[in-house]
């Protein structure tokens, strides 16, 4: 069955900042959060399945704007990273939309099924602006970072979905307002029957130390994690990874996205989350996806990385197939 990864938006937070006249902010092409669909597509090109990583602004616009999907949508359930607001915004509004458009139909929509970390139910629970058919079910409270959880049951026969812990300060805070740390994120490996691996690895702070510096439970997770086909991670800045204070970054900066490219070793890496403000002007401030592809595949080059590294276009869709091997009779 033809799996495929649709990317539905690849900004930061704030997409575009009123009033900044950098090329970011005033390119006139359309943008969204950072979100990804995961389908599976059958032969004659209807959606079968589709699972739905993150849901923040302009995310309805791009399913809308998908070939087959505005026409058919179909929804199994919706995977969160975390409940930042860039991540979660139009998750109440998906599913009301979906619910009247169903009712018009005279058909009845299940809740749909939302996966997150027991931290981020928490503060959707509390913040969801409005009434929707949604069922949470949370994972993981407590595990630290760079941990495998348990697989999570989305129902689909050949794919398996499993979260990654992962470090992200300013989404790691408790919904009651104590200073405890209550580890909120995660990203997710996708394992696929025909040994395909998918990482979606994104908010992650510079906290991330266990890519570097793993414990025996780390190991693990990067033994799955290394030489997937395609990684998908936060790169949000391209250099700046503290605040003036000495505060480390709430998000990874593209020099260490190449430290940990160099430890994961993936075949593509895929660059999400761009924003560049709080680089310096020549050095990341206010570049447009052209310009980050060119200085990153420039970056690779010269840094000598294994796989080729990218920035998507919202639209874009990646085929999930095994790499073709080469054989003395040619390609197969
Ligand atoms: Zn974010
Ligand atoms: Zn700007
Ligand atoms: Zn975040």
């Amino acid at each position: 069955m033809p799996y495929s990864i649709v990317v539905n938006g690849l900004d930061n937070a704030y997409i575009r900042e009123l009033g900044c006249k950098c090329e970011r902010c005033q390119r006139q092409t359309r943008a969204a959060n950072t979100s990804v669909s995961i389908l599976e597509t059958l032969p004659n090109g209807t959606v079968k399945g589709h699972l739905l990583v993150d849901a923040g602004a302009g995310i309805r616009e791009s399913l809308m704007s998908h070939a087959v999907l505005r026409h058919n949508f179909v929804l199994d359930g919706v995977l969160l990273t975390h409940w930042h607001v860039d991540h979660t915004c139009e998750l109440t509004h998906l599913a009301v939309t979906l619910a009247r458009s169903r009712a018009r139909e005279g058909k009845t929509l299940a809740p749909i099924p939302v996966w997150c970390r027991y931290g981020s139910e928490r503060w959707l629970q509390k913040n969801l602006p409005e009434k929707a058919p949604l069922e949470f079910r949370s994972f993981g409270h407590l595990e630290p970072s760079g941990v495998l959880l348990e697989a999570v049951p989305v129902g689909w026969a050949g794919m398996w979905v499993t979260p990654v812990t992962i470090s992200h300060s300013s989404a790691d805070i408790s919904p009651s307002g104590g200073n405890e740390d209550f580890p909120s994120c995660c990203g997710y490996l996708l394992e696929f029957l025909n040994g395909v691996r998918v990482a979606l690895l994104w908010d992650m702070d510079v906290n991330n130390t266990w890519l570097e510096h793993p414990n025996a439970q780390n190991l693990e997770t990067l033994e799955r994690l290394r030489g997937v086909d395609h990684l998908f991670i936060d790169s949000n800045t391209w250099l700046y990874d503290q605040n003036k204070l000495g505060r480390p970054a709430s998000h990874l900066s593209n020099a260490i996205v190449r430290r940990f490219a160099r430890i994961l070793e993936p075949k593509q890496t895929w660059l999400m989350h761009l924003s560049g403000h709080e680089d310096q002007p020549g050095s990341g401030f206010g570049w447009d996806d052209a310009t980050w592809r060119r200085n990153a595949k420039n970056a690779w080059s010269e840094a000598a990385l294994s796989g080729s590294v990218d920035v998507p276009t919202i639209g874009q869709s990646i085929a999930l197939e095994p790499e073709r091997e080469l054989t003395a009779n040619g390609v197969f």
